[in-house]
């Protein structure tokens, strides 16, 4: 069944900014003004790969290995994130606006971004969270962080494999 609206569904990263900064709750707390649901959540250790992929679109940046080395958590001395999928109607503006612009300096005060975050001496933004840009975008990053049996509902067609993996177990 087609989705009623393209803009359901969003990947939220709290990057490790937020993490150090001790703003989970804060920033949960402020993404439930949305009153969207949370249908998947988990704690990631970002590998470059990850971050390459996830930052594609900025590759050919002069701060592109910032980005990365960022996300990675290489800053910050904190090699995790939280990753999230918010669904729900509009959840991708819904998000975007609580979030606040790009540049903490220009974002809404009063925004996510605008009350934590920082421009470093590096010049790179450290904004605490990444919520996705357009529904292709969502769809491309939260099929990238996430598995199908890692969120709560069916988000984007799947189909069941079987595979024979080689695991270790308790003797
Ligand atoms: N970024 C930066 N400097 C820039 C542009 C982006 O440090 O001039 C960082 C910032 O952390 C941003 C991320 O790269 O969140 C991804 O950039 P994008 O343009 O996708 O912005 P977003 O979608 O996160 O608002
Ligand atoms: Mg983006």
């Amino acid at each position: 069944m087609p989705n009623k609206s393209a803009d359901q569904a969003t990947l939220i990263v709290i990057k490790p900014d937020g993490l150090k900064k001790s703003l989970t709750g804060n920033i949960l707390t402020r993404l439930s003004e949305t009153k969207l649901e949370i249908v998947a959540a988990k704690m990631v250790r970002v590998s470059r790969e990850l971050a390459a992929e996830h930052y594609r679109h900025l590759q050919d940046k002069p701060f592109f290995e910032d980005v990365l080395r960022y996300l990675m958590g290489e800053f910050h001395d904190r090699y995790k994130v939280m990753a999230l999928i918010y669904w729900g109607e509009n959840a991708i503006t819904k998000c975007r606006s609580l979030a606040g612009a790009t540049n903490p300096e220009e974002a809404d005060s009063v925004s996510i971004r605008g009350s934590y975050g920082r421009i470093t001496t590096r010049g790179v933004y450290e904004n605490v969270v990444h919520v996705s840009a357009n529904p292709e975008d969502a769809q491309r990053e939260i099929k990238l962080w996430f598995n199908p049996d890692e969120v709560i509902v069916d988000l984007y067609p799947s189909k069941k494999v079987v595979e024979t993996v080689e695991k270790r177990e308790w003797v």
